[in-house]
């Protein structure tokens, strides 16, 4: 496993259904039940920093959203994370 992977295999949610983290919403249980496991992720920044860094536009990680990531990449000053595009559900 490579170094820029080797965070996934401490990730709290290693063994829980990928569906959660990809809800068909954007509010809800769904998403609070993916949060509730990402706050007690120990890869939590990292996970955040590569989706910031990568524009991971779909889904939960770090335990943000894609619209809590979208606007943290557009106060970013870092240029890559500011030029992600994405478009709302
Ligand atoms: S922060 Fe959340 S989505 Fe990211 S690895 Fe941890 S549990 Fe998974």
């Amino acid at each position: 496993m490579s170094e820029v992977t080797d965070w996934r295999s401490r990730a709290a949610c290693r063994h829980t259904d990928p569906e959660l983290f990809f809800p068909d919403c954007t509010a809800g249980p769904a998403i609070d039940r993916a949060k509730q496991i990402c706050d007690g992720c120990p890869v939590r920044a990292r996970c955040l920093d590569w989706a910031l860094s990568n524009g991971a536009a779909v889904g939960i990680w770090g335990g943000r959203t894609e619209a809590e990531r979208h606007a943290m990449a557009a106060a970013s000053t870092q240029p890559v994370r500011r030029a992600w595009r994405w478009s709302p559900r």
